[in-house]
Protein backbone atom coordinates (compact mmCIF):
# COMPACT_ATOMS: atom_id res chain seq x y z
CA UNK A 1 0.00 0.00 0.00
CA UNK A 2 1.35 3.52 -0.99
CA UNK A 3 0.81 5.90 1.74
CA UNK A 4 1.62 9.39 0.16
CA UNK A 5 -0.23 11.74 -1.96
CA UNK A 6 -4.54 11.19 -2.89
CA UNK A 7 -3.50 7.78 -3.53
CA UNK A 8 -3.41 7.07 0.59
CA UNK A 9 -6.16 4.86 1.54
CA UNK A 10 -6.69 3.52 -2.15
CA UNK A 11 -7.16 0.16 -3.16
CA UNK A 12 -8.97 -0.27 -6.20
CA UNK A 13 -11.01 3.15 -5.82
CA UNK A 14 -12.51 1.90 -2.71
CA UNK A 15 -12.33 5.60 -1.48
CA UNK A 16 -14.65 6.74 -4.13
CA UNK A 17 -16.89 4.07 -4.77
CA UNK A 18 -20.16 6.39 -3.19
CA UNK A 19 -19.53 7.92 -6.91
CA UNK A 20 -19.93 4.98 -8.42
CA UNK A 21 -23.30 4.88 -10.45
CA UNK A 22 -23.00 0.91 -10.80
CA UNK A 23 -22.70 0.62 -6.90
CA UNK A 24 -25.79 2.88 -6.33
CA UNK A 25 -29.58 2.33 -6.30
CA UNK A 26 -31.91 4.07 -8.66
CA UNK A 27 -33.41 5.88 -6.22
CA UNK A 28 -29.80 7.21 -4.72
CA UNK A 29 -28.84 8.02 -8.65
CA UNK A 30 -32.30 9.91 -9.04
CA UNK A 31 -31.85 11.83 -5.96
CA UNK A 32 -28.26 12.69 -6.39
CA UNK A 33 -28.83 13.61 -10.00
CA UNK A 34 -31.11 16.51 -8.30
CA UNK A 35 -27.88 18.23 -7.28
CA UNK A 36 -26.97 18.57 -10.77
CA UNK A 37 -23.58 16.99 -10.70
CA UNK A 38 -20.96 16.39 -13.80
CA UNK A 39 -21.42 13.10 -14.77
CA UNK A 40 -17.88 11.45 -15.88
CA UNK A 41 -17.68 8.34 -18.06
CA UNK A 42 -13.93 7.20 -17.96
CA UNK A 43 -13.35 5.51 -21.43
CA UNK A 44 -10.04 3.22 -21.90
CA UNK A 45 -9.09 -0.34 -23.84
CA UNK A 46 -8.18 -3.76 -23.90
CA UNK A 47 -4.41 -3.59 -25.41
CA UNK A 48 -1.02 -4.66 -25.23
CA UNK A 49 0.54 -2.44 -22.63
CA UNK A 50 4.13 -4.69 -23.09
CA UNK A 51 5.06 -7.96 -20.76
CA UNK A 52 5.23 -5.77 -17.79
CA UNK A 53 1.43 -4.14 -17.41
CA UNK A 54 -2.23 -5.56 -18.01
CA UNK A 55 -3.78 -5.16 -20.64
CA UNK A 56 -6.60 -3.13 -18.89
CA UNK A 57 -4.13 -0.52 -18.09
CA UNK A 58 -5.92 2.88 -19.78
CA UNK A 59 -9.32 1.84 -18.08
CA UNK A 60 -7.55 1.17 -15.13
CA UNK A 61 -5.40 4.69 -15.19
CA UNK A 62 -8.80 6.83 -16.62
CA UNK A 63 -11.39 5.36 -14.28
CA UNK A 64 -8.56 6.45 -11.52
CA UNK A 65 -7.98 9.69 -11.87
CA UNK A 66 -11.69 9.87 -12.47
CA UNK A 67 -12.24 8.77 -9.31
CA UNK A 68 -10.40 11.63 -7.93
CA UNK A 69 -12.01 14.43 -10.01
CA UNK A 70 -15.20 13.44 -9.36
CA UNK A 71 -14.61 13.17 -5.67
CA UNK A 72 -13.04 16.80 -5.79
CA UNK A 73 -16.07 18.03 -7.89
CA UNK A 74 -18.46 16.23 -6.38
CA UNK A 75 -19.48 14.48 -9.34
CA UNK A 76 -20.50 11.00 -10.40
CA UNK A 77 -18.72 8.40 -11.66
CA UNK A 78 -20.05 5.70 -14.61
CA UNK A 79 -18.41 2.17 -15.41
CA UNK A 80 -15.47 2.69 -17.57
CA UNK A 81 -15.56 1.87 -21.37
CA UNK A 82 -12.99 -0.80 -20.74
CA UNK A 83 -12.80 -1.44 -24.61
CA UNK A 84 -11.14 0.95 -27.14
CA UNK A 85 -10.79 1.98 -31.11
CA UNK A 86 -7.94 0.04 -32.59
CA UNK A 87 -4.32 -0.16 -31.56
CA UNK A 88 -2.13 2.54 -34.32
CA UNK A 89 1.41 1.17 -34.57
CA UNK A 90 2.92 4.67 -33.33
CA UNK A 91 0.73 4.81 -30.24
CA UNK A 92 -0.13 1.57 -29.35
CA UNK A 93 1.97 -0.76 -31.31
CA UNK A 94 -0.97 -1.74 -33.58
CA UNK A 95 -3.36 -4.65 -34.01
CA UNK A 96 -0.70 -7.54 -34.65
CA UNK A 97 -0.38 -8.52 -30.49
CA UNK A 98 -2.45 -11.12 -28.90
CA UNK A 99 -5.19 -9.73 -26.59
CA UNK A 100 -5.36 -6.25 -28.20
CA UNK A 101 -9.04 -6.70 -28.50
CA UNK A 102 -10.62 -3.57 -30.28
CA UNK A 103 -14.05 -2.18 -31.67
CA UNK A 104 -15.15 -0.55 -35.00
CA UNK A 105 -14.89 3.11 -34.48
CA UNK A 106 -19.14 3.28 -35.37
CA UNK A 107 -19.12 0.97 -32.26
CA UNK A 108 -17.53 2.92 -29.91
CA UNK A 109 -19.43 6.13 -31.13
CA UNK A 110 -22.88 4.33 -31.10
CA UNK A 111 -21.78 2.91 -27.29
CA UNK A 112 -20.59 6.43 -26.23
CA UNK A 113 -23.89 7.82 -28.04
CA UNK A 114 -26.12 5.19 -26.64
CA UNK A 115 -24.96 6.20 -23.07
CA UNK A 116 -25.09 10.23 -23.57
CA UNK A 117 -28.25 9.97 -24.76
CA UNK A 118 -29.31 7.56 -21.20
CA UNK A 119 -28.10 9.97 -19.04
CA UNK A 120 -30.01 12.81 -20.86
CA UNK A 121 -33.01 10.72 -20.32
CA UNK A 122 -32.25 10.64 -16.44
CA UNK A 123 -31.83 14.18 -16.60
CA UNK A 124 -28.28 14.59 -16.44
CA UNK A 125 -27.15 17.89 -18.08
CA UNK A 126 -23.77 17.62 -17.36
CA UNK A 127 -21.11 14.90 -18.91
CA UNK A 128 -17.24 14.61 -19.00
CA UNK A 129 -15.77 12.05 -21.09
CA UNK A 130 -12.41 11.14 -19.47
CA UNK A 131 -9.75 9.46 -22.38
CA UNK A 132 -7.31 6.95 -21.16
CA UNK A 133 -6.20 5.54 -24.96
CA UNK A 134 -4.71 8.03 -27.34
CA UNK A 135 -6.71 6.08 -30.36
CA UNK A 136 -10.29 7.06 -28.99
CA UNK A 137 -10.49 10.67 -29.52
CA UNK A 138 -12.26 11.27 -32.30
CA UNK A 139 -14.94 8.32 -32.00
CA UNK A 140 -15.34 9.73 -28.58
CA UNK A 141 -16.15 13.12 -30.53
CA UNK A 142 -18.67 11.98 -32.78
CA UNK A 143 -20.26 9.94 -30.55
CA UNK A 144 -20.61 13.12 -28.71
CA UNK A 145 -21.54 14.83 -31.51
CA UNK A 146 -24.12 12.33 -32.68
CA UNK A 147 -26.00 12.32 -28.97
CA UNK A 148 -26.04 16.30 -29.47
CA UNK A 149 -27.48 16.63 -32.42
CA UNK A 150 -30.07 13.66 -31.56
CA UNK A 151 -30.88 15.58 -28.62
CA UNK A 152 -31.18 19.25 -29.93
CA UNK A 153 -35.08 18.41 -31.09
CA UNK A 154 -35.94 17.54 -27.70
CA UNK A 155 -34.84 20.57 -25.69
CA UNK A 156 -32.52 18.95 -23.25
CA UNK A 157 -29.72 20.99 -22.66
CA UNK A 158 -26.24 19.00 -22.44
CA UNK A 159 -22.71 20.11 -21.51
CA UNK A 160 -19.94 18.05 -22.24
CA UNK A 161 -16.72 18.09 -22.43
CA UNK A 162 -14.09 15.05 -23.54
CA UNK A 163 -10.48 14.55 -22.68
CA UNK A 164 -7.38 13.16 -22.48
CA UNK A 165 -6.32 12.91 -19.14
CA UNK A 166 -2.55 13.36 -19.93
CA UNK A 167 -3.36 16.54 -21.14
CA UNK A 168 -3.62 18.19 -18.11
CA UNK A 169 -0.29 16.82 -16.73
CA UNK A 170 2.20 20.18 -16.24
CA UNK A 171 4.80 20.65 -18.28
CA UNK A 172 7.21 21.48 -15.44
CA UNK A 173 6.55 18.14 -14.10
CA UNK A 174 7.12 16.21 -17.20
CA UNK A 175 10.57 18.49 -17.45
CA UNK A 176 11.21 16.95 -14.01
CA UNK A 177 10.96 13.10 -14.83
CA UNK A 178 12.56 13.08 -18.10
CA UNK A 179 14.87 15.66 -17.57
CA UNK A 180 14.22 17.32 -21.49
CA UNK A 181 13.82 14.23 -22.89
CA UNK A 182 10.17 13.35 -22.98
CA UNK A 183 9.38 11.22 -25.99
CA UNK A 184 6.06 12.53 -26.37
CA UNK A 185 2.62 10.78 -25.03
CA UNK A 186 2.38 8.62 -28.47
CA UNK A 187 5.34 6.87 -27.61
CA UNK A 188 4.61 6.93 -23.95
CA UNK A 189 2.44 3.24 -24.41
CA UNK A 190 3.58 1.44 -21.55
CA UNK A 191 6.59 3.25 -20.71
CA UNK A 192 7.79 5.25 -17.74
CA UNK A 193 4.20 7.36 -17.35
CA UNK A 194 1.73 4.53 -17.16
CA UNK A 195 4.15 2.00 -15.26
CA UNK A 196 4.49 4.43 -12.94
CA UNK A 197 0.86 5.21 -12.38
CA UNK A 198 0.18 1.60 -12.28
CA UNK A 199 3.16 1.06 -9.65
CA UNK A 200 1.33 3.65 -8.03
CA UNK A 201 -2.15 2.27 -7.96
CA UNK A 202 -1.77 -1.13 -8.15
CA UNK A 203 1.45 -2.73 -7.76
CA UNK A 204 0.39 -5.87 -7.62
CA UNK A 205 -0.38 -5.75 -11.28
CA UNK A 206 2.82 -4.33 -12.29
CA UNK A 207 6.27 -7.36 -13.31
CA UNK A 208 8.92 -4.76 -12.69
CA UNK A 209 11.23 -7.82 -13.90
CA UNK A 210 9.66 -8.16 -16.88
CA UNK A 211 10.43 -4.91 -18.44
CA UNK A 212 12.09 -5.09 -21.60
CA UNK A 213 15.40 -3.78 -22.71
CA UNK A 214 13.93 -2.50 -26.46
CA UNK A 215 14.93 0.60 -27.27
CA UNK A 216 12.08 3.34 -28.62
CA UNK A 217 10.28 3.05 -31.36
CA UNK A 218 11.06 4.29 -34.57
CA UNK A 219 8.24 5.08 -36.91
CA UNK A 220 8.74 7.32 -40.06
CA UNK A 221 5.71 10.36 -40.27
CA UNK A 222 2.60 8.27 -41.86
CA UNK A 223 0.34 5.29 -40.31
CA UNK A 224 0.65 2.01 -42.67
CA UNK A 225 -2.41 -0.15 -44.04
CA UNK A 226 -2.66 -3.23 -43.25
CA UNK A 227 -1.26 -2.59 -39.84
CA UNK A 228 2.81 -4.00 -39.85
CA UNK A 229 4.64 -3.86 -37.19
CA UNK A 230 7.38 -2.44 -38.40
CA UNK A 231 9.14 -0.11 -36.68
CA UNK A 232 7.49 -1.48 -33.21
CA UNK A 233 9.84 -2.81 -30.05
CA UNK A 234 8.95 -6.80 -29.75
CA UNK A 235 7.84 -6.02 -26.56
CA UNK A 236 5.19 -3.76 -27.81
CA UNK A 237 6.92 -1.03 -25.36
CA UNK A 238 7.24 2.11 -27.08
CA UNK A 239 9.85 3.74 -24.84
CA UNK A 240 11.70 3.60 -22.01
CA UNK A 241 10.39 2.10 -18.82
CA UNK A 242 12.52 0.61 -16.90
CA UNK A 243 13.20 4.26 -14.31
CA UNK A 244 9.14 4.05 -13.65
CA UNK A 245 8.81 4.46 -9.95
CA UNK A 246 5.74 4.32 -7.46
CA UNK A 247 6.79 7.83 -6.67
CA UNK A 248 7.06 9.57 -9.85
CA UNK A 249 3.49 8.08 -10.52
CA UNK A 250 2.05 9.67 -7.24
CA UNK A 251 3.39 12.97 -8.55
CA UNK A 252 1.72 12.29 -11.98
CA UNK A 253 -1.29 11.15 -10.96
CA UNK A 254 -1.39 14.42 -8.11
CA UNK A 255 -0.88 16.90 -10.67
CA UNK A 256 -2.95 15.66 -13.31
CA UNK A 257 -5.79 15.40 -10.88
CA UNK A 258 -5.07 19.30 -9.63
CA UNK A 259 -5.07 20.67 -13.11
CA UNK A 260 -8.28 18.47 -14.39
CA UNK A 261 -10.14 19.73 -11.12
CA UNK A 262 -9.67 23.67 -11.84
CA UNK A 263 -10.03 23.12 -15.61
CA UNK A 264 -13.62 21.22 -15.47
CA UNK A 265 -14.79 23.31 -12.34
CA UNK A 266 -13.95 26.63 -15.17
CA UNK A 267 -15.66 24.98 -17.69
CA UNK A 268 -18.86 23.74 -16.01
CA UNK A 269 -19.13 26.92 -13.68
ZN1 LIG B 1 -1.99 2.93 -22.28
Amino acid sequence: MIEAGCVQADDRQAGYAHRRIDLMSWTTYRDRLLDDPIIFLPVGALEQHGPHLPMGCDAILAAAITARVAEALDGLQLPALTYGYKSQARSGGGQTFPGTTSLDGATLTSLVRDIIREVARHGGRRIAIVNGHVENQWFLTEGIDLALRELASSNRQMQIVRCEYWNYTPQAILKGIFAGAFPGVDLEHAALLETSMMLALHPELVAMDAIPEDATGQFPAHDSYPHHSRGVPESGVLAPARAATAAVGITLIDSTVAEMVSALAREFA
